[in-house]
């Protein structure tokens, strides 16, 4: 039987596989039974729709079922027992009930294989991304009520697959894209979901794993696609064909489905300025701590620009944040200067605006620098003895 591979859905997946052909009907309602009792009536909710497609509603969903088992016993011969629930639940619903104007009979393996065509994408066999979002919202909602799980989000896509396709035709393209499906599934547990999100992009829904965990899957796929002999892939300029990702975490990036996506495509967007790499917003927000200084900087939009002056608010190795009072876009380079007296020596440094935030007459901008910079303790340093200074 098909069953999602996914924690949020496991529930459903368990109910499923009562359906199976060879569950007699008193295996499938003493199984309800003991389901209903563990995890309440929507128990019948669940498995009327499941079997009919329509939602009846809690309190109605388990009246109709009890009122059934009885009128099986009513219509079926004894010889009939073990095979009578599905026939009497279709003549109850459509005779007693009214609740089913235009039923039809279907197979359950034919229902089995229009389900799953349905939530699977043709090429590569991994989910789609209708079926994607549909996990992630209900994963979403359920931790909203009483689940504490986090997950992560990673989108992977694969670098310079144009060319890629251009020079070594689409057959070979899509040979690609249903390796690389399978490099993803050979790294991921069960309960993990991995869809085909677009033409060759990927996305993972990782229940339960912190940043590391998350990153060290990505880079286990990002290294299995960088070693993989990919057929006359030496034609791409850089000779190998390969992936990039960007990770996500809920509920620490976000708490909204569009969040979530938004800061792991955020990710990716980075990490395609480097391509065959892995980027996750918690490696430069919590490896590379930032410490508060207040001091003069001066930041510039573009090359040959008049620098302005701005207040910094913290800094890192990785970033730094910025108060000042115009409007910056996000996504932008600036150049920045830290000059004497205000910093131990003249430094120049250029960095992308990662976040952009108005608050009143100023505007608080998170910047990421584009080379690490290693001098942050001597700066603090002298920073402190200039105010201890400027303070006498
Ligand atoms: P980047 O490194 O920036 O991601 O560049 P890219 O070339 O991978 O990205 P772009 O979006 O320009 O091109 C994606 C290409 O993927 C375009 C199309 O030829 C190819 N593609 C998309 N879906 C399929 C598919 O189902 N089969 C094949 N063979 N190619 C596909
Ligand atoms: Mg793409
Ligand atoms: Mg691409």
């Amino acid at each position: 039987m098909f069953s999602p591979h996914n924690f949020t859905e496991k529930f459903s997946s368990e109910l499923l596989s009562l359906l199976s052909s060879d569950t007699e009907d008193a295996k499938l309602l003493s199984c309800v039974n003991e389901l209903a009792e563990a995890h309440g009536n929507t128990v019948y909710n669940e498995m009327l729709l499941l079997m009919t497609g329509k939602h009846f509603g809690t309190d109605l969903s388990k009246i109709y079922w009890h009122e059934v088992i009885e009128h099986s016993c009513k219509i079926f011969k004894p010889e009939f027992a073990g095979r009578g629930f599905r026939p009497a639940l279709m003549d109850y619903l459509c005779h007693n009930a009214g609740a089913l104007s235009d039923p039809r009979i279907i197979e359950g393996d034919y229902l089995y294989n229009i389900t799953k065509s349905s939530v699977t994408d043709g090429l590569t066999g991994l989910y789609n991304q209708t079926y994607f979002k549909k996990v992630l919202e209900k994963t979403i909602f359920n931790q909203r009520r009483n689940d504490t799980s986090t997950f992560a989000l990673v989108f992977l896509d694969l670098d310079h697959f144009k060319q890629y396709n251009d020079r070594c035709g689409h057959l070979l393209g899509d040979e690609a894209l249903r390796i690389c499906a399978e490099i993803i599934t050979s790294n991921l547990r069960d309960g993990d979901i991995a869809v085909r999100y677009g033409g060759e992009e990927f996305a993972l829904l990782l229940p339960g794993l912190d940043r590391h965990t998350a990153f060290a899957v990505a880079e286990r796929i990002r290294k299995g696609v960088e070693s993989q002999p990919f057929q006359t892939q030496e034609l791409l300029d850089s000779g190998n064909l390969t992936i990039s990702g960007g990770i996500s975490l809920f509920p620490d990036s976000g708490s909204t489905v569009e969040e979530i996506l938004q800061t792991a495509d955020k990710e990716l967007y980075k990490a395609k300025e480097r391509r065959n790499c892995i980027y996750s917003f918690y490696d430069d927000k919590r490896s590379h701590a930032r410490r508060p200084v207040k001091s003069l900087v001066e930041y510039a939009t573009f090359d040959g620009a008049i620098y302005r002056a701005a207040l910094s608010t913290d800094i890192s190795e990785r970033g730094m944040g910025l108060g000042c009072e115009s409007m910056i876009a996000e996504g932008s380079t600036l150049s920045l200067k830290f000059a004497r007296p205000y910093w131990p020596e003249n430094i120049h440094i250029t960095a992308k605006v990662r976040q952009v935030r108005r608050k009143d007459e100023l505007v608080f901008v998170g910047l990421e620098f584009d080379e690490t910079l290693t001098s942050v303790d001597e700066l603090l340093a002298h920073h402190k003895v200039s105010l201890a200074t400027s303070g006498r």
